[in-house]
């Protein structure tokens, strides 16, 4: 398959003033849009690996051949990741998870204001580029992690719930150095329905 751009499941501007437009349109067009076309690119020669989803491909670094792995796990993951992160928002919501996601949440953390410091801080304390992680594990718990770059818990065998971008270039136009502030307001627009969704199964 030709990987695509998904369309955003909202209007550009829809994050304000939280996520502001500007840096939504080049964060989806140029920066994920960039993503796809190199994992395209390094996938054009390879008509095995490209009857795969993106998912399978990060599922099984190892058995990409080594001179287009690391293409993969950076374009591939540059694509997966962000594919998730628009979706795992949502205009203004207001909203905290409720039903199963909720009740999980208080039982690993003793309350939702608990495990949002600790997500918090998890995002701010990410040295450089990278994602902040709620993942769910085979045994159905939950845990906080973080990864570099363009890695992605799929490749460890764990389920993203939600997934914040903390790469410069999703919020320096806005916050400049203030990734505290991102942060900060990352949590207004959280879907949870969506997060519950991925709970859930
Ligand atoms: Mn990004």
């Amino acid at each position: 398959m030709i990987h695509e751009l998904p369309k955003l499941p909202y209007d550009y501007n829809a994050l304000e003033p939280y996520i502001d437009e500007r840096t939504m349109n080049i964060h989806h067009n140029l920066h994920h849009g960039g993503y796809v076309t190199k994992l395209n690119n390094a996938l054009k020669d390879s008509p095995e690996l490209l009857d795969k989803s993106i998912e399978d491909l990060l599922k099984s670094l190892e058995e990409i051949p080594e001179y287009l792995r690391t293409a993969i796990r950076n374009n591939g993951g540059g694509h997966y990741n962000h594919s998730l992160f628009w979706t795992v928002m949502a205009p203004n919501t207001g909203e905290k998870p409720d039903g199963d996601l909720a009740k999980t949440i208080r039982s690993t953390w003793a309350s939702f204001d608990k495990f949002k410091e600790i997500f918090s801080t998890v995002a701010l304390s990410r040295f450089g580029s990278g994602w902040a992680w709620l993942v769910k594990n085979s045994d159905g718990s939950l845990v906080v992690t973080s990864t570099a770059n363009q890695d992605n818990p799929i490749s460890n065998g764990q389920i993203p719930i939600l997934a914040l971008d903390v790469w410069e270039h999703a919020y320096y136009l806005k916050y400049q150095n203030r990734r505290p502030d991102y942060i900060k307001n990352w949590w207004n627009v959280i879907n949870w329905k969506e997060a519950a969704k991925r709970f859930t199964g």
